[in-house]
């Protein structure tokens, strides 16, 4: 069995280390394990650890994930980009959506859960690089589809996400997350209240912390590189 203790211990102490040097309390940003391509093994091994939290990129696999690990108190966060014909099994088994990007995707989530789950939680995903390949909502039309998802019964919007563009320049990819945070900020004004910030991956964690990133979504500093079939 492949041990990820060091590897989990590592993430869970940058992190720490990025929330003393900005000033934030201890748990104020927490770990999402990003356990895409890996097996369910690979998630109860790191759920031995301590770990709660796993997000998943691809429905099947996370309903398969989910399935084989029912005895356990995960909580799956689909972090993927989502279909409509196949919101009916993010709905029914996430705790959490970070990617909406579209109404249709979340009256389809709020119809589907249904109220006999706790509300889903979602996160709006903001584009915040500007690339016109990149899914996500633009800041411009942020306010219209927050103040539509609020007004969904079955969903509680938390906050924003964002996956930046793929650059080394820290620069760029600071004044992404800031621009994410500020945006959170103008909603706020607006009386749309949020408490998540969803940014931050294996690479650039620490800069997401200093923005003010709640959720980090780290995979590969904790399983390893990913390899596609
Ligand atoms: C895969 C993925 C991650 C994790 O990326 P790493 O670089 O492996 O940490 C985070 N967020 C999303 C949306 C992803 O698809």
């Amino acid at each position: 069995m492949t041990t990820y203790f060091s590897a989990w211990q590592a993430v869970e102490s940058r992190i720490q280390q990025a929330l003393a040097a900005n000033g934030r309390p201890t748990g104020s940003a927490r770990l999402l394990a990003v356990s895409k391509t890996f097996p369910a093994e690979a998630v109860a091994e790191v759920y031995r650890y301590g770990q709660r939290s796993f997000g998943e990129n691809y429905v099947q696999e996370m309903v398969d994930k989910a399935k084989l690990l029912n005895a356990l108190d995960i909580e799956w966060h689909f972090i993927g980009p989502l279909q409509s014909n196949k919101t009916r099994p993010v709905a029914e088994v996430a705790s959490w959506v970070h990617g909406i990007d579209r109404l249709k995707i979340a009256e389809r989530l709020s119809v589907q859960r249904g109220n006999s789950l706790p509300p889903l939680n979602v996160c709006i995903q903001v584009n915040v690089s500007g690339e016109s390949s990149k899914s996500g909502v633009s800041p411009e039309a942020l306010f219209e589809l927050a103040q539509q998802v609020v007004a969904l019964p079955n969903l509680v919007l938390r906050g924003l996400m964002c996956i930046p563009e793929p650059t080394d320049d820290q620069a760029k990819l600071r004044s992404q997350f800031h621009l994410l945070a500020a945006l959170r900020d103008a909603l706020q004004q607006e009386g749309i209240t949020l408490d998540t910030l969803s940014m931050g991956m294996s690479a650039d964690l620490e800069l997401a912390i200093a923005e003010g990133a709640t959720w980090v979504r780290v995979g590969s500093a904790i399983f390893g590189a990913r390899h596609y079939a």
